[in-house]
């Protein structure tokens, strides 16, 4: 490689021989990369895309081609009857909150059986924060089913917890937790468990960070909703924002009552000069995937052999595009976090600092140098502030950008004296 950063030539063995020993799961992130661009590629070509899609729409939004086709799309994708993507969602948590919104009523129970959901939603829930407003302050219950010692679905716990619940509730990505990511097999389990002892239960999945990480989706396993943000997978870096819900189309109906009107729903709402962003990142999304995956394993297998433990462990089926790295120190964060930031892009003469954003619990160190604000499909690592001091890494739109990044993380760790080489 041309040290054109001038790396540590220790560094540059040791990242060499990563990539090396990482060459089998390269050649299977790239297979599940062809698999996705297939049935993406499969379903413009099907819901025939035009240019006329790109145009956008304004007012009312009334026949929105863009936007309509662009659902189609979506539905097709991920084999669901219907889909609502919307530039109209604001974050992965607004989608999230809709769908919860959109389908539970007054007096119905929600279930969480992957233990506490994202720390965003615990205040759209009601568990955290003033309650107003939240589902609890509107009679909506809430149980939850925690995790095994070992960050595990409790299968035996879920099929007693979830007996009355009306939403069964499934967090796709570990978040920010050291668990592993539900691979679709876990999925397929807990829908199964649902049907036999609760068929009328609605199986909704937040899929964030999820989308092409694996040959089939949680709707592929039977999960009644999925729910995801266009900033990180399945936006492929080029959506500027929105969200989206695919799933049951009486479900799909009800968010989208829930999002515009009663009565209205998915029939307003222009799509503005967003579309072809959309399409045009859906597109790109498999193989933009692919790419945070491979910064992902590369980093990983580097970190491993200097000294830290890294998850997912090699070879464990990946379920989101995360990579934690336990770096049992807060130094250690910042460190790592400026080197991130200083690989970045955009932003890299920046230097991250912990801070207390809304919605999180505790501080949190954000390093990400993106085109698009906060799009965690780029190159970006964050954490909070607490034990064990573990950094979650994910994104890198290319292999190369990525790879660039993870070691000026690395050589900014050499340089501050925390780790030898
Ligand atoms: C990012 C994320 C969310 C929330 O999405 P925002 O866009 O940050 O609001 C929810 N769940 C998981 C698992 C996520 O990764």
């Amino acid at each position: 490689m041309n040290n054109a950063f001038a790396f540590d030539e220790r560094l540059l063995k040791a990242a060499a021989e990563a990539e090396q020993a990482a060459a089998a799961e390269f050649a299977e992130i790239d297979r599940i990369s062809q698999h996705g661009t297939a049935k993406v590629l499969r379903a413009f070509q099907s819901q025939r895309v035009s240019a006329a899609c790109f145009a956008g729409a304004n007012g009312y939004g009334y026949d929105d081609i863009g936007r309509d086709t662009l659902d189609r799309v979506w539905a097709e994708v991920f084999h669901t009857e219907d889909a609502l993507v919307r530039h109209h969602f604001v974050s992965g948590t607004h989608a999230l909150s809709t769908a919860l919104f959109g389908v539970l009523r007054p007096g119905n129970v929600l279930c969480s059986v992957t233990g506490s959901p994202y720390d965003t939603l615990e205040e759209v829930i009601g568990i955290r924060g003033s309650g107003n407003g939240s589902l609890k302050d509107f009679g909506v219950q809430y149980a939850q089913v925690d995790l095994t010692a070992e960050g595990r679905p409790d299968f035996d716990a879920i099929a007693d917890g979830i007996s009355g619940a009306k939403v069964v509730y499934l967090q796709r990505s570990r978040g920010y937790s050291l668990r592993p990511a539900l691979s679709v097999a876990d999925i397929a389990k807990i829908v199964g468990i649902t049907r036999q002892v609760n068929p009328s239960a609605v199986v909704m999945v937040d899929n964030c960070y999820g989308e092409f990480v694996d040959y089939d989706e949680p709707t592929d396993a039977g999960a009644d909703l999925i729910i995801g943000s266009l900033i990180k997978n399945a936006g492929g870096g080029i959506a500027e924002t929105g969200g989206y819900i695919a799933g049951r189309a009486d479900l799909v109906e009800q968010c989208a009552y829930r999002l515009t009107c009663v009565g209205m729903g998915k029939e307003v709402g222009c799509s503005l000069n967003q579309c072809r962003s959309m399409y045009m990142g859906l597109f790109f999304a498999p193989e933009v995937v692919a790419n945070a995956r491979k910064t992902g394993v590369f980093a990983a297998t580097l970190f491993r052999r200097l000294g830290f433990s890294c998850l997912p462990v090699p070879g464990q089926t990946a379920g989101d595009i995360i990579t934690v790295l336990v770096l049992r120190d807060p130094a250690a964060m910042e460190a790592f976090c400026a080197g991130i930031q200083a690989g970045s892009p955009v932003d890299s003469y920046v230097t991250p600092e912990a801070w207390d954003m809304p919605g999180y619990e505790s501080k949190v160190i954000m390093a990400a140098g993106a085109f698009t604000g906060g799009a965690s499909i780029e190159l970006s690592a964050d954490g909070p502030m607490r034990e064990p001091y573990a950094v979650y890494m994910q994104g890198g739109l290319t292999y190369g950008s990525g790879k660039l990044g993870v070691l000026q993380a690395a050589q900014t760790m050499l340089e501050r004296g925390l780790i030898a080489l």
